[in-house]
């Protein structure tokens, strides 16, 4: 199964307990428009290569579209369908006034030098500029590119259309970026964690977890986690699992990642595999690190009554379906990651007003945010008898329905 599959699958899952005709499925189902541009661009060495980029706009019902742009070299235009998709729903499960959209180019980013990405980014914007704005489409960073590289989009944007830094948000903090948007995803998901574990009566001392991924999401969930009292017993990263059943030291394991760039050589836990920590006996599963890692091959092995999926899609629907009838809860992408974008849609905010909040004020809002969200889902899924899941896409599905029939389809 394709990505694209797995989220028409949700939203059909979703819609059928809304009683939503076929019509209306495949006008929210069909993006607004999808882009391909060559990247034609002068390597250091002189020679010029050739790559293509996307940019796919789902839906702009509530807002400008919204969405982040991944360098990866497995990026595809139906990745990026799916991906776009799901900001859509994402932004409508937290409430912000936005769409969604999303862009890639598939190249590998640790393969070129800073100013071979700078000269792809532009490039690319060259492409995409008379398409992105700040009331039409606002992109961030997703895998594999970072604030670095909004500051290059800001830029090259202005040199056509004049000042104005709401075209891009994650940009650096100096440059008209927002303190506590890097944190952003990692903190709303240990902020979930907490009201999620309240919410079936357990106390975070009493809870041990265990999470994939030591990134920008994973590490700051890590930490947030830590300083909630909450006892962290296994991490990983791609040089495998890091586990102590007594719970790990995580500013130290902080401390060995920054400076190493990778957990690789941390001594103070039992070494195990990715797969291994997938499966461990734990309390709380969390998966921040890639899609579809927990399919219907491992998922009668996850011991895991509870798992927050921190990463896009990392639970497939298959695994899914076997949680399901297995009464384990998850959390759903849409809602546990929606973080970013929250803090996202503050930088934006405070671009168009050329005002600055600060950290505290960033932080209490993202709670306010995430908080507000997660008691409607949870209600939705009380009151209609049905998975988070499907709950959270009934509340986005619901939404953006609204809004296209207030602002007239044809
Ligand atoms: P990142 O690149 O900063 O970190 C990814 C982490 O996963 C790294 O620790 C890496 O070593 C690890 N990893 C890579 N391959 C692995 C493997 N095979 N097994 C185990 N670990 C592996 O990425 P990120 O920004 O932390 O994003 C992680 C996930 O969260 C992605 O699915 C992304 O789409 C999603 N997400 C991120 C944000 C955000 O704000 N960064 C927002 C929403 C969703």
């Amino acid at each position: 199964m394709r990505a694209i599959d797995a989220t028409r699958l949700y939203f059909d899952r979703a819609a059928d307990h809304m009683d939503m005709s076929e019509s209306m499925r495949e006008l929210l189902l069909t993006a607004k428009r999808e882009v391909s541009v060559q990247i034609a661009v002068e390597l250091d060495s002189g020679d010029f290569a050739t790559y293509i980029g996307y940019r796919v706009q789902h839906d702009d019902a509530r807002g400008p579209m919204k969405g982040g742009l991944r360098f990866h070299p497995e990026v595809d235009i139906s990745e990026v369908r799916s991906l776009a998709a799901l900001m859509t729903w994402k932004t409508a499960v937290v409430d912000l006034p936005f769409g969604g959209a999303k862009g890639g180019i598939a190249i590998d980013p640790a393969k070129f030098s800073p100013r071979e990405l700078e000269r792809i980014t532009r490039k690319f914007i060259d492409g995409i500029h008379e398409m992105i704005g700040p009331d039409v489409d606002i992109p961030a960073p997703d895998m594999g590119s970072n604030s670095d590289v909004m500051a290059w989009i800001m830029n090259q944007y202005q040199k056509y259309h004049g000042f104005n830094p709401g075209v891009v948000t994650g940009k650096p903090v100096e440059l008209y970026g927002i303190p506590g948007r890097e944190e952003a995803t990692g903190r709303g998901v240990g902020i979930l964690a907490y009201k999620m574990t309240s919410r079936l009566g357990r106390k975070p001392q009493q809870t041990r977890i265990a999470l994939q991924g030591f990134g920008n999401v994973g590490s700051h969930a890590a930490k947030f986690l830590h300083e909630s009292e909450f006892k962290v017993v296994a991490i990983s990263d791609v040089s495998g699992g890091y586990y102590r059943p007594e719970g790990l030291n995580i500013p130290q394991a902080l401390q060995h990642a920054r400076e190493h760039k990778s957990l690789k050589g941390y001594k103070e836990a039992e070494r195990i595999s990715n797969e291994e920590l997938l499966e461990l006996d734990v309390e709380l599963l969390i998966p921040a690190a890639l899609g579809g890692v927990i399919t219907s091959a491992n998922a009668p092995k996850v011991k895991a009554p509870l798992i927050i999926e921190a990463a896009n899609q990392p639970v497939w629907p298959d695994a899914d379906a076997v949680f399901d009838e297995r009464g384990t809860i998850v959390l759903p992408d849409i809602l546990a990651n929606a973080g970013g974008v929250t803090v996202s849609y503050f930088e934006w905010v405070q671009n168009r007003q050329h005002y600055s909040w600060g950290i505290n004020r960033v932080r209490q809002e993202l709670d306010s945010v995430m908080s507000t969200a997660f008691e409607r889902v949870w209600s939705l899924s009380q009151e209609r008898k049905v998975s988070l899941r499907t709950a959270a896409y009934m509340l986005g599905i619901g939404r953006v329905s609204r809004a296209t029939v207030l602002g007239g389809i044809t």
